[in-house]
């Protein structure tokens, strides 16, 4: 599996740096962001490492989109937002800062929750 030794999200699969699990599979992981921007930001991660979009194999995309409506409703059953977006940045220019691809979910609680 595709793995690099510097990269943070690798770190993470690999339990070498802690995270809260949101949901696990044999391809990917979902853990709450570092950095909640509201209660229950998760991000959602491919086990192989992938930097962006550009280079995600079809069978990871896969994974992630089959794994994102579990995700999607484990937050709903224990946040309770009254919304839900998912967000992926590609490249610095878009504002992505950790270069292992990921798709956020940003549980929403209508005006004034942080986002947006
Ligand atoms: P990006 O800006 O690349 O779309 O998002 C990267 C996200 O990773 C940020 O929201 C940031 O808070 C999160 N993050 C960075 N380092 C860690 C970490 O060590 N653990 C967790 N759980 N999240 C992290
Ligand atoms: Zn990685």
């Amino acid at each position: 599996m595709k793995h690099d030794e510097n990269c943070i999200f690798c770190k993470i699969i690999a339990g070498q740096i802690p995270s809260y699990k949101v949901y696990e599979d044999e391809n990917v992981l979902a853990f709450l962001d570092i950095s909640q921007v509201t209660k229950g930001h998760t991000l959602l991660i491919p086990k192989e490492h992938h930097q962006d979009i550009f280079e995600l194999p079809e069978q990871a995309a896969a994974s992630l989109f089959a794994a994102a409506p579990k995700i999607a409703n484990a937050i709903n059953a224990t946040f309770e937002p009254e919304g839900l977006n998912l967000l992926n940045n590609n490249k610095e220019a878009a504002g992505q800062s950790v270069f292992h691809y990921h798709m956020h979910f940003l549980p929403r609680y209508g005006k004034g929750d942080g986002f947006g």
